[in-house]
């Protein structure tokens, strides 16, 4: 169950979807189509570690909706990952992309795995395994798999080379976020961050609250959070109060808090690839060390879960301070139902997660058309183009949540269902 809900992932986003669908007054023959994914796969493969010994992984694959086109989403290694938390993801790819508008459908994948605990080789045998599993189902036209939470661009490289292998041409755009120079675009690390800022800029807009006054809070230290923390100052020049990051050694999180503000192009100088800062030298350049939670403490005006789901809990929710005006959730599925209902009943602005993190994947469409074209941008192109999309996107969402007087979550699934059931009913489906 999420987070002290009664609900799991896949459950909470159904219920998401059936409100809206309500609000939209959406045909129930439609409804039902959107409410379960397109095509699940079940994978069990064996890898060969490096002691020699064979080791069996579990691996997903869920094609929820390709309507607007090929299923987009990413591959997660988390060895708590289950079939319905991928099923929720995939789902929100789904609304992701429509939202933001790229012609792309929804998926996401994974394997049960905690990468640290494998060798680079290991790493890149379990890449190459999967691929074996999946490659006769994925594909530039029909399925498009990225990184996420547990994956990296060299693993999308290695994957990539083994599709190439298989079906016996060059073909890039089967996966993005590939590293620059072996078919990745710049940009691309630091678009979900960047995507994060630009809509809080948006929603700051809105809300008359002046960026140059505004701090933050991040949940998180990995790819994302660390892109919203630098972008948050680099282009909005607000203030980062912490960012929590996860410790593997101690296997607990801790929230670094600076009173000058956080430096986050610093402290990634000092974490590894996994997301765990140097304590040690981070406290001896003046950070303070506190407990997991107490990110959600922080006087801000805004906060940004930006680790995994499941974050704010109706446990927890009480936390968060009365200077708190806007949630931008960076990570997918952060907020469960019962914090979000009091969250809303205090007036808090939400930036939901598939429109709110959308930049990666918009990244990802544009990585794909320069794999096309075999033609590459400029990363100013790429930012100015992603710019435009995620204004395009909030403001499309906000007019909607104003328009139908909903709230930004259920405005979002609006905008986003509506385009993929008009998909749907154009290619005759319903
Ligand atoms: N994993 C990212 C997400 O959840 C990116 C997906 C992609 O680029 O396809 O949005």
């Amino acid at each position: 169950m999420a987070g002290g809900s009664t609900l799991n992932s896949f459950q909470i986003a159904q219920q998401q979807l059936d409100k809206a669908a309500a609000a939209l007054g959406l045909d129930p023959q439609v409804t039902a189509v959107l409410r379960e994914p397109a095509r699940t796969f079940i994978l069990n493969f064996p890898v060969r570690m490096d002691d020699g010994s064979i080791r069996v992984f579990r691996g997903y694959r869920v094609q929820y909706n390709d309507a607007r086109g090929p299923a987009k989403g990413g591959l997660r290694f988390h060895q708590d990952e289950t079939l319905d938390d991928v099923k929720a993801l995939a789902a929100w790819m789904t609304w992701k992309c429509a939202v933001v508008d790229i012609p792309l459908g929804g998926g996401k994948g994974g394997i049960q795995v905690d990468p640290s605990t494998l060798s680079e080789r290991e790493k890149e045998r379990l890449c190459r395994g999967w691929i074996d599993q999946m490659w006769k189902n994925i594909g530039p036209r029909t399925d498009v798999p990225a990184p996420d939470v547990g994956t990296t661009p060299q693993m999308m490289g290695w994957m990539m080379d083994e599709y190439c292998k298989r079906v016996g041409e060059y073909t890039p755009g089967v996966i993005t976020g590939k590293l620059v120079g072996g078919g990745g675009s710049l940009g691309r690390t630091a678009a979900t961050g960047f995507g994060v800022v630009v809509n809080i800029r948006e929603a700051l807009k809105v809300l008359k609250i002046d960026p140059k006054k505004s701090t933050v809070a991040i949940q998180g230290f990995g790819n994302v959070a660390q892109y919203v923390a630098r972008r948050f100052v680099e282009l909005l020049d607000g203030k980062v109060l912490c960012v929590s990051c996860w410790d593997r050694g101690d296997k607990k999180a801790y929230t670094f808090t600076k009173d000058t503000g956080v430096d986050a192009k610093f402290l990634q100088s000092i974490t590894d690839q996994y997301g765990t800062v140097d304590k040690t030298k981070a406290k001896a350049a003046g950070y303070v060390l506190e407990d997991a939670d107490a990110w959600l403490s922080k006087p801000a005006t805004i906060v940004v879960p930006a680790a995994l789901g499941n974050a704010i809990t109706a446990e927890n929710v009480g936390k968060i301070q009365s200077t708190v005006k806007v949630l931008a959730e960076g990570a997918n599925g952060p907020t469960v139902p019962e914090a979000e209902a009091a969250l809303l009943k205090r007036g808090i602005t939400f930036i939901p997660d598939f429109l709110c993190n959308s930049g990666g994947v918009t990244c990802s469409y544009f990585e794909q058309v320069q794999n096309d074209m075999n033609f590459y941008w400029t990363e100013d192109e790429v930012n100015k183009r992603l710019d435009e999309k995620m204004s395009t996107a909030f403001h499309a969402v906000y007019e909607m949540s104003q328009k139908k007087n909903v709230d930004m979550r259920i405005a979002a699934y609006m905008v986003a269902i509506e385009r993929v059931a008009s998909a749907m009913r154009m290619r005759g489906w319903v």
